[in-house]
């Protein structure tokens, strides 16, 4: 029985096991995408030691630091499911493995969030994209549009533009919640145009997409011909093994956690993105900083032999 089981293998999930390794306790770090989200990111300029660094080299980076340690066992793999079981936890694996551990980091972190317009299911992998800076690169010379007003809408828009011909930015309100440090780079560029308070109706296409609908003409142009739609529009947490487990999740539906990064389940802790942690705030930095409190607490769960008092018992888990 491994002494935790890591489910996640983003910058939460890695930096989870690098601590739990250090606290010499026996590790299993599964996950799907090795990576995560992490990946997307073209270019991360705010995590510290590194002035720039491309996300799938910081993620790189992650993975060998975990890697190192004997005590990890990493595993690309779907869970299908995680049950209690008698002194701890059992991982259903899609391929019929199973594996048990005395405890569970849930760092499954999230799923792009899809508009729900006419043709976005149709046109998906034919024009729609939902990860501008993986796929701009394909659009050298054409015109893309994105849509979005966060982080990842307004990099993936400063990325696009290097290769695009023309970038519509489409954004549903006049302000953006992106960091200015990215509107300030497509400010700069000639070759985007912002079409803000606007809404995508649909995705207009044959074989692939040629055009998107807007919900109010912009310049007397109620279709803007493009020949890709990169949907920027956030992401939902992925909680389907936390609500198995029955794990309480917030009004939003994020997976509550305390200061200590407990859940609601003895035993279960939560790191990243998919908690409600760190006032929703997803970041390297913060997905890292949970991690290392949820290894903490796992380590304090198991040196009281789970008498560390549970969800809500006091930060540090102490009694
Ligand atoms: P986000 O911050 O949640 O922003 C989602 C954007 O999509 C918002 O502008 C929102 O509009 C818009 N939106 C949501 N639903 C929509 C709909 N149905 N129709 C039209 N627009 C819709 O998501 P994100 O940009 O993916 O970022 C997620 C997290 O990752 C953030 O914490 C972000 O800081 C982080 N991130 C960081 C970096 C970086 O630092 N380099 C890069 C990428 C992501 P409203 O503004 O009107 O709500």
């Amino acid at each position: 029985m491994f002494d935790v089981l890591i489910v996640g293998l983003g910058a939460a999930g890695y930096t989870a096991s690098i601590y739990t390794a250090r606290y010499k306790l026996k590790t299993l770090l599964v996950g799907l995408e090795e990576g995560g989200l992490g990946i997307t990111a073209a270019e991360v300029g705010n995590w510290p030691g590194d002035i720039e660094i491309r996300g799938p080299d910081l993620m790189e980076k992650f993975k060998k630091h975990a890697a190192s340690f004997s005590e990890v066992t990493l595993k690309t793999a779907r869970i299908e499911k995680i049950e209690k079981i008698t002194g701890g936890f059992r991982a259903h694996f899609q391929s019929g493995e199973t594996a048990e551990a005395k405890t569970v980091i849930l760092a499954t972190g999230s799923n792009k969030r899809h508009l729900g317009v006419p043709g976005e299911k149709e046109f998906a992998g034919k024009g729609v994209t939902y990860c501008a800076t993986c796929d701009a690169f394909f659009y050298r010379g054409k015109t893309v549009a994105v849509v979005g007003g966060g982080d990842s809408a307004v990099e993936g828009a400063a990325i696009a533009a290097q290769v695009a011909k023309r970038v519509y930015l489409i954004h549903r309100r006049g302000d953006f919640r992106a960091e200015p440090y990215w509107v300030d780079k497509v400010k700069v560029r000639d070759n985007v145009t912002f079409v803000l308070e606007r809404n995508v109706t649909e995705i207009l296409g044959d074989q692939k997409v040629t055009g998107v609908k807007l919900d109010k003409p912009m310049e007397g142009q109620e279709i803007l011909p493009v020949d890709g739609v990169f949907i920027e529009v956030g992401a939902t947490p992925a909680t389907e093994l936390a609500k198995e487990l029955g794990c309480v999740l917030d009004a939003r539906g994020f997976l509550q956690v305390d200061a200590a990064m407990r859940t609601t389940v003895p035993g279960v802790f939560g790191a990243g993105d998919v908690t409600n942690a760190s006032n929703h705030f997803a970041q390297f930095v913060t997905a890292a900083g949970e991690a290392g409190v949820a290894a903490n607490s796992v380590f304090n769960h198991l040196s009281t032999g789970g008498m560390d008092g549970g969800y809500m018992s006091g930060g540090n888990g102490s009694m």
